[in-house]
Order: structure tokens, then C-alpha cells, then sequence
């Protein structure tokens, strides 16, 4: 297949055959080039790690649009090492507008989406369904900019306070929230149905921003190369990270880092109670559970059965043969699994991942510890991934847990774990009390259909 510019792959969502996007080729970063990196700030790192795969975006504009991106006003704090005791830090990724990782890569988006549709006078409609984090984090970054219009679909009723309050709270015209009487699944249902029809999407210029998107993945590299850097003094030294996982976006970044030759030793997956992943990592065979069987939790947004970023890591486990890929996947459909046990050497020794399980009893235990032990308040999900990182800490490696939220987004587990509420940023202090703006509707494919067409940008 020929290859993509990033430009296109980022307004198309998918690669031409309707995969997954995935680079040609890595180049490798050389200790000199890395020793190189140290000076930099984040928005200078991100534009040297993003122009290794937006090669078809200009130096100095994407320089200008990383400084956007990373701009104080919307990381007070950017990606800041938060030691939790000798060895084991956190890497926090949640200092956002929208307090959760998901920033990290949306506000960059936020940013080439603007500059790319400018560019080419065209116009963009983001059409997604979220159950919480990524559609707030797709809406902040995304409000007032020109030529791109946002649809987010929500489950009325099913999201916490605080998580409605974020995304109904925003007045900007180009946002449309919908609220839809039914579940999460429901709303997505009606996502994949409207962007697969292809004459509704070209027509109305449907695009997406859902973690299958490669300028996600590309953008979350970044903060790996950040953190090496951080928590090491010289170019020898090795790093291992801890990631609590969903959709396998996050850790996925960290194997494409370490491919490009940054010296991580570990990287260590963490799921909740919905364990398909630390299955396959133990064992090497991958059994997804029907949506339906899958848990929730109280580290929700990783309560995910089938992980839709598993495919690239899996391309790469099979020599990057796409045929392979796509036999395992016709496998997984007619039998409800695959095996790939014998490949498993190479999960550890060629690509460095371990996993583990954490439970909601494991959750409020490492809250209680952390906070008793060092003070910091950590939220549910980084909690996960604090438990399973401390079964994998190795004498004289730093290890980074990525903080992928905050506390005061899951205000009923803090307090169940300590009896206190996580204290809010003070720039959501008056959150509760804005004017909300959202669309009810019935979970109805035509009515959805029917206000996308009467708002969505033209051309
Ligand atoms: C999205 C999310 C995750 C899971 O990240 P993936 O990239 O889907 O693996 C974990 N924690 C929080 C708080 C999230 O919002």
C-alpha cells in the first residue's frame, strides 16, 4: 500500500484498506540526539518527536503548534515527576483542562486539526460517543476552533456529576452534546452506523477522534521520551513505565518509543477486573469478552473488553505481515479467540511487557497506602497501575507510573478509600454551578442523523 501523509491520515481516521494507520518504518534515536533532547522544554521535545512522523507538516509550524498545544495556560504544570518513595514515581499526565491523560494527545489535535482544514479550506465534523474522559478531552480541545464542529454522543443519565458538568458546561457553538436515553454501547452503535455510511459521512464530512487515532498515538509518544528524560541523568540508564490500560492507546505509545531505541526496560500493562489483556501477556491467548460481560468498576474508564489499539502491537508481534494480522482476526471472529503462545518470548524479552491484574479491594488499598505513605492523593486508575508497578519494581530502575487522571474526577472512590473528598482544582471550583447546554434525544439513529443535518458545518 502506498504510504500516507500524516495530514491525510489524521483527517481520514483510517488507513485506506480501512485499518489501522501504522508507520512505514521507525527511525532510531541515537544517546546523542537524546542527550541532545535534555534542554529542551516539552512543546520544543513534542515538535522533535512529532516531525518524525508529520514529516508533511512544516518545522516552524509545527513548533508553533506544539507551543499551543503545551502552552501554560493549558498545562499549568507539564507532565511533572511526582516521587512516591526511592524508585517509584508518577509521571503526571493529568494537569489538563479535562484532568485525565487524554489531554496530553487531544490538545495537540486540537491544534493540527485547525491548522490542517485552514490550510486546505476544508471543514471537519468530529461525530464521537463517550462514556466520560475522551469526550470531554476531544470538546476543551477543540472548542472555538475554526472549520471543525464536535457531535458527542453521552449516555443520559450515566455519567458521573462531575464528568457532565465538564462537558455540558461549555457554550461554545461549535459544541453539540447528546444526551441519549440509553447505554454507552448504544450511542457507539450509532457512531459506527452513520460513519459507515459513507454517502451520510462525505456529505456532512464526518471525522473522528477516537483512541484508534494515529495523531493520538503519535502525540502520547512524547511524554515517554519526557519522562526517560526526567528520571535519568545519562544516556545508559534505563526507565521502565507503568500504564493503566483501556483501549491500549496509552501503552502502545511507550512499545513505539522503546522500538525507536529509548532505553526502557519495563513496560508494565495494568488492567482493572476486565483482564483480557493480562490474560493474553501471561498466556498468549486472547479472548475479548462480549460487551455485555464486562465489568463496571471504579476505575471505569478501563473497563474495556475488546482493547481497539491491540491490533498494531499484534502486527508487530507477527514480523508486521498484515496478512497474518488480518487471519487472526477472521480466527478471533469465527471462534471468539486466538493464540499466540508460542510468539510469548518474545512479549517480555523482545518488547519488555509484563501485566497484572488490580482489583477494586487493590484500588482502595493503594490510595490508602499512598496517600498514608507519601502524602499524594492518586485517583482510582493511576491507583491500578500503582499496585502492578510495585510488583514489578527491579533494584536501580526508576520506575514512572503514568497518572492518566486526577482524584477529584472520582470523588465516591477517594472517599471510600480515606473518608475525605479529593480536593478540585481552583479552576473548577465553580463547575457544579455553570449553565449546562445539551440535546436530549432518543436513542434514535434518525433523530441523531437529523440534528447532524441540520448543524454540521458546510463547506
Ligand atoms: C482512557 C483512560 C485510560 C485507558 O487508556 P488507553 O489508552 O485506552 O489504554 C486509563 N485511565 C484513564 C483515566 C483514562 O481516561
Amino acid at each position: 500500500m502506498t504510504p500516507q501523509p500524516f495530514c491525510d491520515i489524521l483527517l481520514e481516521g483510517l488507513a485506506p484498506d480501512g485499518g489501522l494507520a501504522v508507520p512505514v518504518s521507525l527511525p532510531r534515536i541515537e544517546a546523542q540526539t537524546l542527550e541532545a533532547w535534555r534542554a529542551l522544554d516539552y512543546a520544543q521535545l513534542a515538535a522533535e518527536v512529532l516531525a518524525i512522523f508529520a514529516d508533511d507538516i512544516p518545522r516552524d509550524d509545527l513548533a508553533a503548534l506544539t507551543r499551543a498545544a503545551y502552552a501554560p495556560e493549558v498545562f499549568p504544570s507539564i507532565a511533572p515527576v511526582k516521587p512516591l518513595r526511592p524508585g517509584l514515581s508518577l509521571l503526571g499526565l493529568s494537569e489538563g483542562p479535562t484532568l485525565a491523560f487524554k489531554d496530553m494527545a487531544m490538545q495537540f489535535l486540537g491544534q493540527v486539526f485547525e491548522y490542517v482544514l485552514g490550510r486546505r479550506g476544508q471543514v471537519l465534523n468530529i461525530l464521537g460517543a463517550t462514556s466520560g474522559d475522551t469526550g470531554s478531552a476531544a470538546e476543551y480541545a477543540l472548542r472555538g476552533k475554526r472549520g471543525v464542529s464536535v457531535f458527542m454522543l453521552s449516555p443520559h443519565g450515566r455519567m458521573s456529576a462531575f464528568q457532565r458538568a465538564q462537558m455540558y458546561s461549555l457554550q461554545d457553538e461549535n459544541i453539540h452534546n447528546l444526551a441519549l436515553t440509553g447505554v454507552f454501547d448504544e450511542c457507539q452503535d450509532i457512531v459506527k452506523s452513520l460513519a459507515g455510511d459513507l454517502e451520510f459521512k462525505r456529505r456532512h464530512h464526518l471525522g473522528a477522534v477516537n483512541s484508534i487515532n494515529w495523531a493520538r498515538i503519535a502525540a502520547q509518544v512524547v511524554y515517554y521520551f519526557w519522562g526517560w528524560l526526567r528520571a535519568t541523568e545519562h544516556s545508559g540508564q534505563q526507565v521502565s513505565f507503568a500504564v493503566p490500560s483501556g483501549n491500549f492507546g496509552n501503552i502502545l505509545a511507550g512499545h513505539i518509543a522503546r522500538r525507536m531505541g529509548l532505553p526502557i526496560r519495563r513496560l508494565v500493562l495494568a488492567t482493572n477486573e476486565n483482564n483480557v489483556l493480562d490474560e493474553f501477556f501471561r498466556t498468549g491467548r486472547y479472548r475479548p469478552i462480549p460487551a455485555a460481560q464486562t465489568y463496571a468498576t471504579s476505575s471505569p474508564s478501563m473497563d474495556i473488553s475488546r482493547a481497539s489499539n491491540f491490533e498494531r502491537f499484534v502486527y508487530d508481534l507477527v514480523d508486521q505481515d498484515a496478512g497474518r494480522v488480518s487471519e487472526l482476526w477472521g480466527e478471533l471472529a469465527r471462534t471468539g479467540e486466538f493464540d499466540l503462545s508460542a510468539l510469548k518470548p518474545l512479549f517480555t524479552e523482545r518488547y519488555g511487557f509484563v501485566s497484572g491484574v488490580s482489583s477494586h479491594a487493590d484500588r482502595l488499598d493503594t490510595i490508602r497506602s499512598v496517600h498514608r505513605e507519601s502524602g499524594v492523593l492518586i485517583d482510582p486508575h493511576t491507583a491500578d497501575g500503582v499496585k502492578v508497578a510495585r510488583d514489578h519494581i527491579e533494584d536501580g530502575i526508576p520506575m514512572l507510573v503514568l497518572e492518566t487522571a486526577l482524584p477529584a474526577k472520582f470523588a465516591e472512590t477517594i472517599h471510600e478509600a480515606i473518608g475525605q473528598e479529593p480536593p478540585v482544582p481552583e479552576a473548577l471550583q465553580d463547575l457544579a454551578g455553570r449553565d449546562q447546554r445539551v440535546e436530549v434525544m432518543d436513542c434514535d439513529v434518525r433523530q441523531v442523523a437529523d440534528y447532524i443535518r441540520r448543524h454540521a458545518l458546510k463547506a
